[in-house]
């Protein structure tokens, strides 16, 4: 009898998986899993995102086998993986989670359903992140996905009938696929149970004072929830977080009506927080809507404006993290070691690559993509032409590092943790080292130029220089700004309501 294949994608979980519920309802059951070589070995691919996801595959396996299944595994081109299970075993429907993915996903589903068509196999795609597709307007987008969060998170039937016949597959070692070993010894761990575990201990104790911790890195690793990879992967379900969260308020709320005392800053965090779930999504249905935005200026006015200037020294110390500004450097080193920093961190190392070294962001994001284990195309491209300046409908934001160092790190703890050089430095020389005069560098061990960079770009006029550029541009822009509003423009804030007419608004973080 054909088989029902549940094909994972960005979905490594068994709770909360319309898909492979629908599918063992259907009849017999295989779940894949495919490596891609093409993905593998992508610009934007690095061992630690498949490290992750080889974590929670192990787990899902270990899920499977009491119920009698595993995931299936195999490694190539998914057209001709589901080619030849087809011609063994007969394919009867296809069933996956909807992707809002990049070039290389994209394309190769649109190959996957002209190949559904070609042999009438009904593949079916559930959604699980909030976008919605063929969004035909905004308005009213907000609603629409309280009703996909709000709805009840789908349950496995008691049984499932596994294709057994089909053989299991290997995963192939890191080498074999001409991968090198993640080198992130700081790397979150994957797995279904620890996405519950980092979910159940944010809305339990770490998230009481999230909203002021967040914006800090030394406060942010804690104090944020650290489930993006959790949810780029799959590994936990958006709704689920989202119904987690409504629960964890409910409870507070009622503790609150009874007379109970509780820390007040739980309210106003989980609110932040909900903030963000809804955030995800909203920058995740930009891509959906236009997947040229993975390319191209969200607002083309602002084509032409770096992409000659590309200065391929001013690159690398960026990517290296010696580009003499300490905040810069050591989120960098930070993000090299670990795949993580807290959002006003990765919106300063955009903005910085961005405005002052006028660095375009197409390679900038796919630098960061790469360091990101949560890397989400529909977040991080968007959100890097907002950090860019080049949507026209967002405000131009550019971060001074000096003042970030100051803000959030006063003490000089994350500064001083990855950048070792400056570990001797005085606390009011740690924002801008290159000051300190020349007796108090050799006192910390740290002469500029010498053990740390002079800072590659002079801040001030920098920044007045890309002010300039950025804001003749933003005039111009205006006319395409009412567009592109009108096709990704947050409609939340009333705030926004008011700026509507100059196309741009506030509020997306
Ligand atoms: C230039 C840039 C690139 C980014 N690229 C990615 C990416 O590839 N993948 C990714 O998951 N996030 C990305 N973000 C958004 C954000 O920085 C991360 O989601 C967040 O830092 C992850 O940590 P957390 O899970 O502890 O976040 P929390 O603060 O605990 O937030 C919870 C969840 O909400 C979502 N979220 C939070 N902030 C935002 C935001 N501003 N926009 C959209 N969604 C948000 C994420 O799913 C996050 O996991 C990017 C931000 C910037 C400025």
């Amino acid at each position: 009898m054909a088989i029902q294949v549940v094909w994972l994608k960005r979905d490594l979980r068994l709770r909360d998986h319309a898909p492979l519920a629908a599918a063992a309802r259907a009849g017999r059951v295989l779940v894949l899993y495919v490596d891609e070589p093409e993905l593998l070995h992508s610009a934007e691919f690095d061992s630690s995102q498949l490290q992750f996801q080889r974590e929670c595959l192990r787990e899902l396996d270990t899920q499977l086998a009491p119920l009698g299944g595993c995931v299936a595994r195999r490694t190539g081109n998914v057209l001709a993986v589901l080619d030849e299970l087809r011609e063994r075993h007969g394919v009867a429907g296809l069933w996956s989670h909807a992707e809002t993915g990049n070039r290389i996903t994209y394309a190769r589903d649109q190959q996957v359903a002209a190949w559904a068509r070609s042999h009438a196999i009904p593949w079916t795609e559930l959604p699980q992140t909030g976008v919605i597709r063929r969004l035909k307007s905004r308005d009213g987008w907000a609603a629409r996905w309280n009703t996909l969060m709000s709805q009840a998170t789908s349950e496995l039937p008691e049984r499932i009938e596994f294709a057994s016949e089909v053989p299991r597959g290997r995963e192939l070692e890191f080498a074999e696929l001409g991968l090198p070993p993640s080198a992130k010894p700081l790397a979150q761990r994957g797995g279904e149970t620890l996405a519950h575990a980092v979910l159940e201990s944010f809305l339990e104790q770490r998230g009481v004072d999230y909203r002021r911790a967040m914006s800090s890195p030394v406060s942010g690793w804690d104090g944020c929830s650290r489930l993006s990879p959790y949810l780029a992967w799959g590994a936990i379900s958006l709704r689920e977080v989202h119904q987690a969260l409504q629960r964890r308020r409910e409870t507070l709320r009622e503790e609150q009506r009874s007379g109970r005392a509780i820390d007040r800053r739980w309210l106003a965090s989980l609110s932040s927080f909900a903030g963000r779930l809804r955030w995800r999504s909203h920058f995740m249905q930009k891509l959906e809507d236009e997947p040229a935005l993975e390319f191209e200026n969200m607002n083309r006015v602002y084509d032409g404006m770096r992409e000659a200037e590309f200065d391929q020294v001013r690159f690398a110390a960026w990517c290296e993290g010696r580009t003499g500004y300490p905040m810069v450097d050591a989120c960098m080193r930070c993000l090299h070691a670990s795949g993580w920093i807290n959002f006003r961190m990765r919106a300063m190392l955009a903005s910085f690559a961005a405005y002052h070294l006028w660095l375009h962001w197409r390679p900038t994001s796919v630098f960061l993509a790469r360091h990101f284990l949560d890397f989400e195309p529909g977040i991080h491209f968007p959100q890097f032409q907002m950090q860019s300046g080049v949507t026209g409908i967002n405000a131009v934001r550019i971060y001074s590092p000096a003042k970030q160092v100051l803000d959030q790190d006063p003490e000089g703890v994350f500064v001083r943790r990855w950048l070792p050089e400056l570990a001797e430095v005085p606390l009011e020389h740690l924002a801008e080292p290159q000051r300190m005069p020349l007796s108090v560098q050799r006192d910390a061990r740290c002469i500029i130029g010498e053990h740390y960079p002079t800072p590659i770009v002079e801040h001030a006029s920098a920044y007045q220089s890309a002010r300039q550029r950025v804001f003749a541009r933003k005039r111009a822009a205006r006319s395409e700004s009412a567009a592109v509003y009108a096709k990704h423009g947050s409609r939340r804030r009333p705030a926004a309501r008011g700026r509507r007419a100059r196309g741009t608004t506030k509020g997306e973080g």
